[in-house]
Parts: structure tokens; C-alpha cells; sequence
């Protein structure tokens, strides 16, 4: 057997080891062999990281001119377009993701960097209107302090990006804490970020499970804020934890998306976004748009055309630039996403392609693209997070009817619709209950635009110039401009 590539946690500007010496061996989901070794954080590898992180905070870097510190997120940004190629293998070994999606994503994750760093100085205060003579108060933006942040595994960099460069921008220090699932990538950034020479502890990346790792860190006293993506179980753990040290949190969580196509949808259009929506990156993206409802009208031609092109996605190897679709990141998951398929078929859902485990490979979880139709949204896969290539498909007459099913759900994070009649779509959107909708197009992401969701997809926005202000706090400064003395100090004014 190959021997393990081993990972050191980046803490303090040094690379070490777990006191307690413990690692974990992460898998490589083609073939679900362990290939790398990495140290598993214990409570006082969690301690040493947030310790490095507020003395750093104490230090040079919050109070460096925005200027400067825009200089350092740039060269983030140059170093993860140097070494795209690199961290796209690495993230498809460690993920299972495609190397085409993996590449792409290394290289646009650099413009989260450049936005955020033309940012730094943009942030302003105010000046107050004050009701006092003699005063003259403003407020100003002040950095938060030390930041956790705790990502999956599915998207690390650019879950990392939406937290770690506004963060920086703003003068916060960070403690991340990479998913146990699948770490690799995380510290080979941290490489990148070392070699910009940005002071010590301003950036630290640990590893390790939920628990002690995970806890320790979102009730630890030094930690402000914590911005967690995840799974909406986790989060209220995290929210329990947080009640030790009163940090704020901000929380991206899971979806169950629904998207609609009507009558006089651009056809060829919709099928290209709703299998991008569910199959890109084998449904394992938290927006992936799983839920979809056919108006009468196109409902069986429709279908038909969707699962035609469904059948004909190429499952492989995901370093194969041909693949379209790669393997399943871990049994765990493939478990849930079996479990809900067997469930709903006892039910009296419908199997239109897909369903069972596919024969590309036995060493590797691959599944593919699956259609069920559902004669009511509540069967298990119209209705829970899959993680996974499984379309529900349940049929609408009216749009009034469409609206009302697509916001009964827990979820409000993503949704879709598909329809030549503009103005329809602009009312569908705004009925909606979900942090973002996309018209006639789906799976697009942008540094200028806020990503996040509502009702048990979470609260705060990641991502767009509202998220800068979300590291920082507001702090008044009064300021007495007259030079006799202060008449009565027993007395508020
Ligand atoms: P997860 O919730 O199991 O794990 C996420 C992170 O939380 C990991 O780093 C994990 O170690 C950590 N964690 C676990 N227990 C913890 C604890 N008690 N305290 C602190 N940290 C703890 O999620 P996952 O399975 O890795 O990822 C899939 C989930 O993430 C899905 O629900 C998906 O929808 C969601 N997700 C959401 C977004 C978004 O932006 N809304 C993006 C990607 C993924």
C-alpha cells in the first residue's frame, strides 16, 4: 500500500502535530482508500490555535492601513490562480469532485479574494446628528476579533473565501476549522497563505471532528464569531455551544430547492439548468435544486427529455475531463440517499432512470442521475436533504398552486423557475421564501452577490458588499468639544 501523504495543522505561522499525537486517515472517494494522514485536533490544539489568533489580533494586524491588508488578500488571490492546478487535484482526490469543477473553482475563488480586498477601504462611518450641545459623535467600524470558521467538505475553498476575505479585509483574525471528511485542501491553502507572509496567527487552520475539535472551538471564551456552514443539525449544536461564549453566529445550512418549469418555459433551457442544478457535482451541492414541479401542460414531454438527457451523463473516474459525474463523497451519505430512495418507492413514487448503485466501479460509491416521480411533495426524497443525484418530480396547474408547494418546506435556501414570461417570473420570485432565486438559469455564484438562506437554511448572508459590514461592529465615539468644564456629573444628559 501507497504510503499516507501526511498533513500538519497550520497554527501560529508553524506546522504541527496534535499534542496528543492522534491523526485520522481521510479517504479518496473514487476508490475509498485512505491517501493522507492529518493530526486530529484535541481541546488544547484548539486552545493553542485561538490563543495564536486573539495575540495576533492584539498585534500589528488590525491595525495595519485597510490598504495594506487589501495587499495581502491579493496575493492570496494571485497564489490560488498560480496554484489552481495543484489544489484542484488535491480537492478531487480528497472530495471526489470533478478535476474540471475542482480547477475552475480553485481559479474564480481568487476573485472572492480581489473583491474583498477593494473592500478593505471602502467601510466608512458616520457622523451622528446629536442631540447635545457641544458634542460631536461618530461611529466607526471596528473588527470583530477572533473568527471561527467551520466549513464542510463539499466546497471548502470557496466556503472558506466567503468568510476568511471579508474577515481579513476588516482586521479580524481566523481559526478554520476544516471538515474531517475531507481537510486536505485546507492546508495546502494554508500553504499558499504562509507563503504570503501575512503575520502569525492572523490565519490558522486546524482539523479534526465535532467532537472535541468542533466544540471546543465555538464555545472557546476568545472566539467572537463564528460562521459555520453545514448541516442544520450541526448548527444547533453550534448554537448551544455559542451560549458559553455569547459569540455571534452566522449560519449557511442545507436545502431541499425547488425549482419550477411552466408551459412556456425555453425548454432546451431548462433542462440544461435543472441538470446542472442537481446533478452537477453529483447533487452535492447545498443549493442543488431537487425539487421539481411541472406545470400539466409540458409535464410528460418534459420529462421525458429530462431523463433522456439524465441517462446520458457520463459517470467515470473524477480526474477524467469527460466525466460528468463522479463518485459520492462517503457511505454515510450513500446510506441516507439509498434509505430515502427504497422509502419513497414503497410509497408509490415513480423510478424514471437511475435508482441503484452504478457498476463503473466497486471500489467508489457511484450513483446515478435519478428521477422519481412524486404524486405529493411529502414522500422522502420530494421532502429531505438528499446530498445527492435524486430529482423528485411532482406535476402543478396554476401558479398560485406552484408558489404555495415550492414554501412548504423547512428549507428556504435556493430556488428556480423557468418561464418566458418575464413578469411572471419576477411575482414567482418574490413569493418565494428562499435567500436566493434564479430565473431561467441556476448553480451560478459570484463574489458580488450575497449567497444564504432563510427559515432552516440558516441567517447571514456570505458573499456582496453587505457581508463586509458582517465582521465588523459598530462603536460610537462622543467627543466633548468645548473647553469650560462639565456642568453637574450627578445628572445623565
Ligand atoms: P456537517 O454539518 O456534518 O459538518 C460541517 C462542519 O461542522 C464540519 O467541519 C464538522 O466537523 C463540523 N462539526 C460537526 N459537529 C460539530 C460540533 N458539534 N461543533 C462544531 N463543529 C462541528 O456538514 P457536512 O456533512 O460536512 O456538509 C453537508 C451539509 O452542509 C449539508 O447539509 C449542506 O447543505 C450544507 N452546506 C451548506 C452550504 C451553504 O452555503 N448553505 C454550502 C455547502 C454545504
Amino acid at each position: 500500500m501507497p504510503e499516507l501523504k501526511k498533513y500538519k495543522m497550520f497554527i501560529n505561522g508553524e506546522w504541527v502535530n496534535s499534542d496528543t499525537e492522534k491523526i485520522f486517515e481521510t479517504l479518496n472517494p473514487e476508490n475509498n482508500k485512505p491517501w493522507a494522514a492529518v493530526p486530529e485536533a484535541s481541546v488544547s490544539d484548539v486552545d493553542r490555535a485561538v490563543k495564536a489568533a486573539q495575540n495576533a489580533f492584539e498585534g500589528e494586524w488590525p491595525k495595519l492601513l485597510p490598504k495594506e491588508r487589501a495587499r495581502y488578500l491579493r496575493m492570496i488571490g494571485d497564489k490560488l490562480r498560480e496554484n489552481a492546478e495543484h489544489l484542484g487535484k488535491i480537492e478531487t482526490i480528497d472530495t471526489g469532485k470533478l478535476y474540471r469543477e475542482t480547477y475552475k473553482q480553485a481559479n474564480y475563488i481568487a476573485e472572492y479574494y480581489d473583491y474583498y480586498a477593494g473592500l478593505a477601504d471602502k467601510v466608512e462611518g458616520t457622523v451622528l446628528p446629536i442631540d447635545k450641545p457641544n458634542i460631536q459623535a461618530i461611529t466607526t467600524r471596528i473588527p470583530i476579533g477572533v473568527i471561527a470558521a467551520i466549513v464542510p467538505w463539499n466546497s471548502q475553498m470557496f466556503l472558506t473565501a466567503t468568510k476568511l476575505a471579508p474577515a481579513l479585509a476588516m482586521g479580524n483574525t481566523v481559526v478554520i476549522k476544516c471538515s474531517e471528511l475531507a481537510p486536505a485542501t485546507m492546508f495546502e491553502f494554508a500553504k499558499l497563505i504562509q507563503e504570503t507572509g501575512i503575520p502569525k496567527g492572523v490565519v490558522n487552520v486546524i482539523s479534526g471532528f465535532g467532537e472535541p475539535c468542533g466544540k471546543a472551538l465555538t464555545s472557546h471564551n476568545l472566539v467572537e464569531k463564528i460562521a459555520f456552514t453545514g448541516g442544520p443539525e450541526t448548527a444547533r449544536h453550534i448554537i448551544r455551544n455559542s451560549a458559553e461564549n455569547l459569540s455571534e453566529v452566522s449560519l449557511e445550512l442545507g436545502g431541499k430547492s425547488p425549482v419550477a418549469v411552466f408551459n412556456d418555459a425555453n425548454q432546451e433551457n431548462a433542462i440544461n439548468g435543472i441538470t446542472a442544478g442537481i446533478f452537477g457535482a453529483s447533487g452535492q451541492s447545498c443549493i442543488a435544486g431537487s425539487r421539481l414541479y411541472l406545470q400539466e401542460g409540458i409535464y410528460d414531454e418534459f420529462l421525458d427529455k429530462l431523463s433522456n438527457r439524465a441517462k446520458k451523463i457520463k459517470i467515470g473516474a473524477p480526474m477524467d475531463p469527460e466525466t460528468e459525474m463522479g463518485p459520492i463523497s462517503n457511505y454515510k451519505q450513500l446510506e441516507v440517499i439509498e434509505k430515502n430512495i427504497k422509502l419513497t418507492l414503497e410509497q408509490g413514487g415513480r423510478l424514471k432512470c437511475g435508482g441503484q448503485r452504478h457498476s463503473f466501479s466497486n471500489e467508489g460509491y457511484y450513483f446515478p442521475a435519478t428521477i422519481i416521480e412524486c404524486d405529493n411533495h411529502n414522500l422522502p426524497v420530494a421532502e429531505n436533504e438528499l446530498f445527492g443525484p435524486v430529482l423528485s418530480v411532482m406535476k402543478f396547474k396554476t401558479e398560485e398552486e406552484v408558489v404555495s408547494k415550492m414554501n412548504d418546506n423547512q428549507y428556504g435556501l435556493s430556488s428556480g423557475v423557468y418561464t418566458s414570461d418575464l413578469a411572471r417570473g419576477m411575482r414567482v420570485s418574490k413569493a418565494i421564501r428562499a435567500g436566493i432565486t434564479f430565473v431561467n438559469t441556476y448553480r451560478l455564484i459570484s463574489p458580488t452577490a450575497p449567497f444564504g438562506g432563510i427559515k432552516d437554511s440558516g441567517y447571514g448572508k456570505e458573499a456582496g458588499l453587505e457581508s463586509i459590514k458582517d465582521y465588523t461592529r459598530v462603536k460610537t465615539t462622543w467627543f466633548y468639544t468645548s473647553d469650560e468644564p462639565t456642568l453637574d456629573p450627578f445628572s445623565i444628559r
